[in-house]
C-alpha cells in the first residue's frame, strides 16, 4: 500500500509510540493527585509543555494541552471574540478556504452578532498582508489565518500579517495544524498571538493538540470542571498522548529541513509527472506550498471515481479534505481559489510523508496517468469536449 494522505493524518512514530508506552503502563497517575503516582504523571505534563513550549519559541505556561486542531481553533476564536465584546469590537476577518473548524466556528459567531469579512484567496491560493491591513477596521477583534492550507497546501505570509495585527493592536491567530512540525515557527518572531495545532499530523497520536496563547490572553474555557490546565481547559488530561505528541514534534523538529529538502525533491518529482497529463492543473503556488503537498485538477474526470481506482492499484489518495469526502459539494477551498463546479469536482490531493520513495512516487504517476486515461475513455462529457461540442476550460 501506497500512502499519500498525510494531510488526513499521519502514521504514528516509533519514537512517539515508546514516548507513550510508560505512560500507558506503569505511570498511570492522575496529575491532578497529590501523591506520588499522580506527581510522576505531573511531572511529564510539566516537561512536554516546556518541550514543545521550546519548539515554538513561547512559554510552558503559554501552551494549553487540547484534545486537538478542532478544539484548539474553536477555543481560540470563542476566546478572542468575547475580549472583543467586552470592549465593544464584534468584526473578525479570516479567508474563505480556512478549515471548517474555523469557518463553521465563525457561522457561529455571525449568527449571534458578529460581523465575519472572509478575505478573497489569490488564484495562486494565497492572501497578502496588504489585504488584511485594508481589511482591519476600528471595531476589529481578530485576525484568523490559516498557516499552511490542507488541500492546496500554500503557505501563507504569517509573519508579515502578524506585523500587521500587532501594529493595528489587533488578536492574530493561525491554524498552524498543517504547518507545525513542517516548516519553523516561531510565534515570537512571527507575531503570532494564539497557534493551534494537533499531533497526528505529525506523527504523533490522535485526539491530541495544544493552543498556545501569548500570555497575556485569557483563555475561554470551552468545558467546565476540574481546574485542570491553570482552568482553560477542564478534564484529566491524557498524559500518555501529550507524551507522544512531544516526542514526535521533537523529532520533526529536529529532522526538519533534511526531511524537507528530501520531500520538496519528490513533490516536484511527481508535479512535473502529474503535468504531463492534458488539461490538467496544479492547484496553488508551485514554491510556497508545504514540502509534501500536491492537488491537482483534471478536467472531464470525477474525483471520486479516481481515488477508487487509485484505490484499486493500492494507492491512498484524497479529492481534498477528509472532512468533506462523502458529501457532494465541490471543495471549499478550490472554489474559493476560482476553480468552477465542474473542474473542482475533478481533484486530486497527494500527501507525502518523510517516507515516501521516489519508487512509490514514480508508480504513482504511471497510475494517474492511466486511470485519468480510462476515465476520460469512457466519459460523455470527455467525448464532448475533444469534439468540440464543449469547450475546455483547463487549457
Ligand atoms: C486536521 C486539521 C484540523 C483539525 O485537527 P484535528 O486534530 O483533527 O481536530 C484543523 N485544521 C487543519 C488545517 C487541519 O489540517
Amino acid at each position: 500500500m501506497i500512502y499519500l494522505d498525510n494531510a488526513a493524518t499521519t502514521k504514528m512514530s516509533k519514537v512517539a509510540i515508546e514516548a507513550m508506552y510508560p505512560y500507558l503502563d506503569e505511570i498511570y497517575g492522575n496529575p491532578s493527585s497529590l501523591h506520588t503516582a499522580g506527581q510522576q504523571a505531573n511531572e511529564a505534563l510539566t516537561d512536554a509543555r516546556a518541550r514543545i513550549a521550546r519548539l515554538f519559541g513561547c512559554e510552558p505556561r503559554e501552551i494549553t494541552f487540547t484534545s486537538g486542531g478542532s478544539e484548539a481553533d474553536n477555543q481560540a476564536i470563542l476566546t478572542a471574540a468575547r475580549i472583543g465584546e467586552r470592549a465593544g469590537k464584534r468584526h473578525i476577518i479570516s479567508t474563505a478556504f480556512e478549515h471548517h473548524a474555523v469557518l463553521h466556528t465563525l457561522d457561529k459567531l455571525a449568527k449571534s452578532g458578529f460581523e465575519v469579512t472572509l478575505l478573497d484567496v489569490h488564484e495562486n491560493g494565497l492572501i497578502t498582508a496588504e489585504q488584511v491591513a485594508e481589511a482591519i477596521r476600528p471595531d476589529t477583534c481578530l485576525v484568523t489565518v490559516m498557516y499552511a492550507n490542507n488541500e492546496i497546501g500554500t503557505i501563507q505570509p504569517i509573519a508579515e500579517i502578524g506585523a500587521v495585527c500587532r501594529e493595528k493592536g489587533v488578536l492574530f491567530h493561525t491554524d498552524a495544524v498543517q504547518a507545525a512540525g513542517h516548516l519553523h515557527i516561531n510565534v515570537k518572531e512571527q507575531n503570532i498571538d494564539m497557534l493551534s495545532l494537533s499531533a497526528h499530523k505529525f506523527h504523533g497520536p490522535k485526539g491530541i493538540g495544544a493552543l498556545y496563547a501569548r500570555k497575556s490572553i485569557r483563555l475561554e474555557s470551552l468545558i467546565e470542571g476540574g481546574a485542570q490546565e491553570r482552568g482553560k481547559r477542564a478534564g484529566t488530561e491524557n498524559t500518555p498522548a501529550i507524551m507522544g505528541m512531544a516526542a514526535a514534534l521533537e523529532a520533526a523538529c529536529a529532522n526538519l529541513d533534511a526531511n524537507a529538502a528530501r520531500m520538496i525533491a519528490l513533490r516536484d518529482r511527481l508535479i512535473a509527472g502529474l503535468r504531463e497529463i492534458s488539461h490538467a492543473i496544479l492547484n496553488g503556488d508551485a514554491v510556497k506550498r508545504l514540502p509534501g503537498n500536491v492537488s491537482f485538477c483534471f478536467e472531464g474526470i470525477e474525483g471520486e471515481s479516481l481515488l477508487l481506482l487509485l484505490d484499486d492499484k493500492g494507492i491512498c489518495a484524497s479529492s481534498g479534505s477528509a472532512c468533506t469526502s462523502g458529501s457532494l459539494d465541490p471543495s471549499h477551498v478550490l472554489l474559493a481559489i476560482g476553480r468552477v463546479h465542474d473542474i473542482a469536482h475533478g481533484s486530486l490531493r497527494l500527501t507525502l510523508s518523510e517516507e515516501t520513495t521516489e519508487d512509490e512516487i514514480d508508480y504513482t504517476i504511471a497510475a494517474v496517468k492511466d486511470v485519468v486515461e480510462y476515465l476520460r475513455g469512457i466519459s460523455p462529457i470527455w467525448r464532448d469536449l475533444c469534439s468540440g461540442k464543449k469547450e475546455f476550460i483547463i487549457k
